[in-house]
C-alpha cells in the first residue's frame, strides 16, 4: 500500500484536495513508496492566509524569544537525526552519512539564526542635528516563501526558513515534490519546538503551486534554489509581481590543477567532490582542468582506477561511496549526456552507463564515468550534467585554465589546486565565480558567511544566509527625531534641510 503524504498548514497535516498527485520513489528499489498531493492555488492560498494570521504576533515577539524557538528546534532535529537521515536517504538516494551532513549543514544555519537578534539591531546617531537623533530598525517583511530543489531537502529549506522566521517573518515552503517528507517533518518539529501554528507552512506541489506563490500579492519575498531555467523564470515572474526575489540556479564547477599541486590530494578531492551524492550537488566538481598535457596524462592515469572502483550501493550500505540517482528520468538524462559526450568527440575513459547492482536492478543506479579531452565548444561542457560524471578539459597554461570558469555561463563554485600563493591569490581575485576554494574542493561557505553564485548561477543580488540573508528577509526603517529645547519653534523651511 502506497502512503499518501499531506501538506502542513496552520500547524497541522492537511490532506491534499486538488485531486492531483505525484509519485515519490524509493530510488534504491525503483518503486513508488508514496504519493504526494500537488497543491491547488486554493491550498497555497490557505497556507498564505495561515501565515498572514500568524504574522502580527510572531513579528511582535521579542527577537530573543524567537531565537529560543530556533534553539529548541535545533535540539529536536539533533534528537531525531537518525530518523530524519533515513527518511531523507530513502527518498533522495544519498548515503546515510551524507544525509546527516545535509541535515547538519541546515542546522548550522539554525545555529546562526539563534544569534539573529544581534543582526536585527539598528544603528543610532545621537545629535545628528540640533536636538535631532536618528535611528534605524530592521523589520520583517511579512509572509515570505521558499521554493526548494530535490538535492538538499533538509539544508536548503533550513537555509531559508531558519533566517526568515528568526527575523520575524512567517513562511510558506514549497519543497521539491520528489522528496518532500523531510521538509514536512521539519515543520512538525518546529511546532514541537514551540513555533506557533502558521509560522512555518509546507505545501507540496508543482508549477501550479509555484505560479500561485509568485503571483500572490500577500507574499513579499521569494527565495528559490533549483535549475537555472526555472530560477530565471521565478526571478522574472516574482519581480514582475513586485516581490523581492533571490533565485539560485545550476552550476558547472571547475577545478584548476597546477603542476605544483599535491596530486594525491587532488585525486582524493576530485573523487569525493565529483562523485559524492552521485554528483547531484550544485557545488560538485564537474570539470577538472589540469595545466599541461603531462599533468593531464598523469591525472587520468590516477583517476581511472579510482573511478572504476567506486562503490555504488544502496544508501543504507555504510561502505557505499554514493547511492542511486533521484529518479529514473534524471538517471536517463545523465546517461543521455554521456552518449552526447561520445558523439561530440570526448574520450570516455570510464563508462558507467551499464552499471547494474545485483538485487536492485530496478534502482536508479549509474556507475561513475570519466571523460577526457572535453573541449569548451561541446554541449556537455557548456551544460550542467548533475550526475556521477567528471570531465577533464586540458589546458596548456595557467592563463588559459583560469579563463575557463570566468567565461562559462555558470559561476557557482570553483577550485584551484596549487602551492603557489601568488597564482592562487590572483586567481581568487580575478575569477568570475561566486565561491572559490584554494586547495578546497567544495567551498560551501559556513552559515555565518553567505552562499551564492554569479552569472547564470544566481538571479537577484542577495545571497543565502549570513548577514546577507538577514538583509534579504528584512527591510530597514530610519527614524529621525527632534525634541526642540524649551518648545522653541523654528518656522517653515522651504529648502531641503542640510548640515551646512
Ligand atoms: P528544479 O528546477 O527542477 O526544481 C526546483 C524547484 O522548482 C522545485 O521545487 C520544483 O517543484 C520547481 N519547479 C520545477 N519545474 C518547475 C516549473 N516548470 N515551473 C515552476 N516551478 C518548477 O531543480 P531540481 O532538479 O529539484 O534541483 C537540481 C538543480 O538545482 C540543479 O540545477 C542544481 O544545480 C540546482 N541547485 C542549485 C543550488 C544553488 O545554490 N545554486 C543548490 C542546489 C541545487
Amino acid at each position: 500500500m502506497v502512503r499518501e503524504l499531506t501538506h502542513f498548514i496552520n500547524g497541522r497535516h492537511v490532506k491534499g484536495t486538488s485531486g492531483r498527485f505525484g509519485d515519490v520513489y524509493n530510488p534504491t528499489t525503483g518503486e513508488v513508496q508514496a504519493k504526494t498531493p500537488f497543491a491547488s492555488a486554493a491550498e497555497v492560498r490557505s497556507a498564505v492566509e495561515a501565515a498572514q494570521r500568524a504574522f502580527p504576533e510572531w513579528s511582535a515577539q521579542n527577537p530573543q524569544k524567537r531565537a529560543r524557538v530556533m534553539f529548541n528546534f535545533k535540539t529536536l532535529v539533533e534528537k531525531n537525526m537518525d530518523e530524519l537521515a533515513a527518511m531523507l536517504s530513502s527518498e533522495h538516494g544519498k548515503v546515510i552519512a551524507d544525509s546527516k551532513g545535509d541535515i547538519q549543514r541546515g542546522l548550522e544555519v539554525i545555529e546562526f539564526a539563534c544569534g539573529i537578534p544581534h543582526l536585527m539591531k539598528g544603528e543610532y546617531t545621537e545629535g545628528a542635528g540640533p536636538g535631532i537623533d536618528m535611528y534605524s530598525m530592521r523589520q520583517p517583511l511579512g509572509v515570505v516563501a521558499g521554493i526548494t530543489p530535490f538535492n538538499f531537502p533538509a539544508m536548503i529549506p533550513m537555509w531559508m526558513f531558519g533566517v526568515a522566521i528568526a527575523c520575524g517573518n512567517t513562511f510558506v515552503c514549497k519543497p521539491s515534490e520528489k522528496d518532500p517528507s523531510v521538509p514536512l517533518r521539519l515543520a512538525e518539529l518546529f511546532m514541537e519546538a514551540g513555533g506557533p501554528a502558521g509560522v512555518l507552512n509546507v505545501v507540496v506541489g508543482d508549477k501550479e503551486a509555484v505560479d500561485t506563490i509568485l503571483k500572490d500579492p500577500d507574499i513579499k519575498a521569494v527565495s528559490f534554489v533549483g535549475s537555472t531555467a526555472i530560477a530565471e523564470y521565478v526571478y522574472m515572474t516574482g519581480t514582475a509581481h513586485g516581490k523581492r526575489v533571490q533565485a539560485m540556479g545550476g552550476a558547472k564547477n571547475h577545478a584548476i590543477i597546477m603542476p605544483d599541486a599535491d596530486l594525491d590530494q587532488v585525486v582524493d578531492d576530485l573523487i569525493g567532490a565529483g562523485y559524492g551524492s552521485a554528483g547531484e550537488r550544485c557545488m560538485a566538481i564537474s570539470v577538472a582542468v589540469p595545466v599541461t598535457d603531462k599533468l593531464g596524462d598523469e591525472l587520468v592515469r590516477r583517476l581511472k582506477p579510482r573511478v572504476e572502483s567506486l562503490k555504488v550501493a544502496p544508501s543504507t550500505d555504510p561502505d557505499a561511496n554514493y547511492g542511486p540517482l533521484v529518479t529514473r528520468e534524471h538517471r536517463d538524462k545523465v546517461k543521455g549526456y554521456i552518449d552526447m559526450g561520445l558523439k561530440e568527440g570526448a574520450e570516455l575513459v570510464v563508462d558507467g552507463r551499464d552499471f547494474r547492482l545485483q538485487g536492485y536492478e530496478k534502482g536508479f543506479f549509474l556507475g561513475g564515468s570519466l571523460f577526457d579531452k572535453v573541449t569548451p565548444n561541446m554541449c556537455t561542457y557548456q551544460e550542467e550534467i548533475f550526475g556521477p560524471v567528471l570531465q577533464i578539459t586540458r589546458s596548456k597554461t595557467f592563463e588559459e585554465a583560469a579563463s575557463l570558469p570566468s567565461k562559462h555561463q555558470y559561476g557557482n563554485g570553483v577550485a584551484i589546486y596549487t602551492r603557489d600563493g601568488d597564482a592562487a591569490r590572483e586567481f581568487a581575485s580575478k575569477v568570475q565565480v561566486g565561491m572559490v576554494g584554494i586547495n578546497v574542493p567544495i567551498p560551501v561557505p559556513l552559515a555565518y558567511h553567505t552562499f551564492g553564485g554569479w552569472k547564470r548561477s544566481a538571479f537577484g543580488d542577495a545571497n543565502q544566509h549570513g548577514p546577507e540573508g538577514v538583509r534579504f528577509f528584512t527591510k530597514i526603517k530610519t527614524v529621525t527625531t527632534r525634541w526642540p529645547k524649551g518648545g522653541v519653534r523654528e518656522g517653515s523651511s522651504f529648502v531641503i534641510p542640510t548640515m551646512k
